[in-house]
């Protein structure tokens, strides 16, 4: 390569920076991490610039929601830009070794076929084994009955995708669904079993809870079986585990669940794990679990919206209407339970079906009055609540640091001033006492709360910038 080549190859490097940038500004981390970080820029020639995925899929959700900001932030960085072009190509990982052991050429333009073969299972665990291992799937969670809105729309994609797809999903692979408790990932996960058993039976799918792995594990190792247990897992095409959280500090555990990843990713069978966050700030788990974890996809579902919540009613009504039920529940009743019951869609949902039960019972209309009355105590503690976490989440994320940077004894002022922060916050937005946040905070004393309270005060009369950060994230936080 020339010197001059060099140069131009550097700056277009550079010019990229800065459109990501813009770009994660405009959409946030979470859709910057799982959508656009992936992207890499190949070349810029005749006002062309051309951009590589690591997938199909990828590339598709690229073309379809973010081609126009790709070409505006562009052109805006480099005016000679006329035209973004997405290509596939996908980046040089060990799932790209084929089964003959070859790599795939890291310049062609790959199709998805290479994945498409998979290795013959060693040994076929008998189907009754299988089914035994596996949870049974609700009914009701299926892909039909899964409202999709702004929080959930990368979640709920993600999803199909993996169920739909008749081989694992390269750069899904695993699917790790990450969110806060009733905000639907169980749902999804039945979702996908549902849809790959009725589609494609011939798969095995296996579902369980991340407990009843450990549980099947711990009683193998009693019965000194641990061979079958492996051996069970081996001719399975999608594994899901629920609430993978639940193994953290369990070291062995960790251990054999690590082994069945990767045993199950060589063999090229489809992962689809959940957790309540996302797996960099998952606590008590090994460092090469949490990094395989967030090989493949990420994808997390929010705290919903009003718009959400009001369509999940809307549509548990018609589910009710379906069954030949007929429940008879103003409009206004539903935006009423939209707009009070926030916390999460499994609370929504009992709301609405205690007020029926209610309503029914007593012989009354469904009224804003009789719900009121009904819900009482749900309504009461349904009040907007904030609680340390999300300060902490909050601050977390304003100044680009994990949420495991809380509760961590750096002392470095990078972090430690952001926790200051969140202690203050934590201070000023909840009733919780100082001993309270302090131990919120990793164990911390609480004169380090006092502390930290003190010094926040000081900084924002004397350093304007600061104070401005701390506004800003008060806002957001009061809502
Ligand atoms: P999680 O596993 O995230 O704790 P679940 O999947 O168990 O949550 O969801 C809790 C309840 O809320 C379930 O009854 C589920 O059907 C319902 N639910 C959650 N999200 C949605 C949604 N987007 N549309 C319809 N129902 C939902
Ligand atoms: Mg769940």
């Amino acid at each position: 390569m020339t010197a001059s080549a060099q140069v131009k190859a550097e700056s277009l490097e550079t010019v990229w920076d800065r459109v990501k940038a813009h770009l994660r500004a405009e959409f946030g981390d979470a859709a910057f991490r799982s959508w656009l970080k992936p992207l890499t820029v190949s070349s810029l020639r005749g006002g062309q610039v051309m951009i590589t995925a690591p997938t199909r899929f990828m590339r598709e959700w690229v073309v379809t929601h973010y081609i126009d900001a790709l070409k505006r932030y562009w052109n805006l960085e480099e005016p000679s830009v006329q035209s973004v072009d997405v290509f596939v190509k996908p980046t040089a990982q060990p799932q790209l070794v084929t089964l003959a052991g070859q790599q795939e050429q890291a310049s062609g333009l790959v199709t998805e076929s290479v994945f498409e073969a998979k290795a013959a299972p060693i040994v076929t665990a008998a189907p009754d084994v299988l089914e035994q291992l596996s949870a049974s799937l609700d009914p009701r969670f299926t892909f039909d009955t899964f409202v999709v809105g702004k929080p959930n729309e990368l979640a709920y994609a993600a999803a199909r995708r993996v169920a739909e797809s008749p081989v694992v999903s390269p750069g899904c692979n695993p699917l790790f669904i990450y969110g806060g408790v009733g905000l639907g990932k169980t749902h999804l996960m039945h979702a996908i079993a549902h849809h790959i058993r009725t589609t494609n039976p011939a798969r095995k799918v296996i579902y369980l809870s991340a407990e009843k792995f450990m549980y099947q594990f711990i009683r193998a190792l009693r019965m000194k079986d641990t061979m079958a247990f492996k051996e069970q897992f081996r001719s399975v095409d999608v594994l899901m585990i629920d609430d993978v959280q639940f193994i953290a500090g369990k070291d062995s555990t960790q251990e054999e669940f690590f082994h069945t990843f990767n045993a199950l990713v060589d063999q090229k069978s489809q992962l689809v794990i959940s957790g309540d966050r996302s797996p960099s700030d998952l606590e008590g788990i090994e460092e090469r679990v949490k990094s395989r974890l967030g090989w493949g996809l990420v994808a997390d579902v929010h705290a919903t919206t009003y718009e959400l919540r009001l369509g999940i009613l809307q549509s548990k009504i018609e589910q009710m209407q379906n069954n030949g039920a007929n429940p008879d529940v103003p409009q206004k009743v539903l935006e009423f339970l939209a707009h009070k019951i926030t916390s999460n869609v499994r609370e929504l949902e009992g709301a609405l079906n205690r007020v029926l039960a209610h309503a029914s019972l007593v012989g009354r209309e469904v009224t804003i009055e009789t719900t009121q009355e009904f819900l009482r105590d749900l309504l009461r503690s349904n009040e907007r609540k904030v609680t340390v976490e999300d300060i902490q989440k909050k601050v977390a994320e304003h100044y680009n640091l994990k949420v495991s940077d809380m509760h961590s004894a750096r002392r470095s002022r990078t972090v430690a001033r952001p926790r200051q922060v969140a202690m203050y916050l934590s201070k000023k937005f909840t009733t919780k006492s100082l001993p309270e946040i302090g131990r919120k905070f990793g164990g911390k004393d609480h004169t380090t709360v006092m502390h930290a309270v003190k010094k926040v005060e000081e900084l924002c009369l004397s350093d304007a910038e600061f104070r401005e950060d701390v506004e800003l994230l008060s806002k957001m936080i009061a809502g």
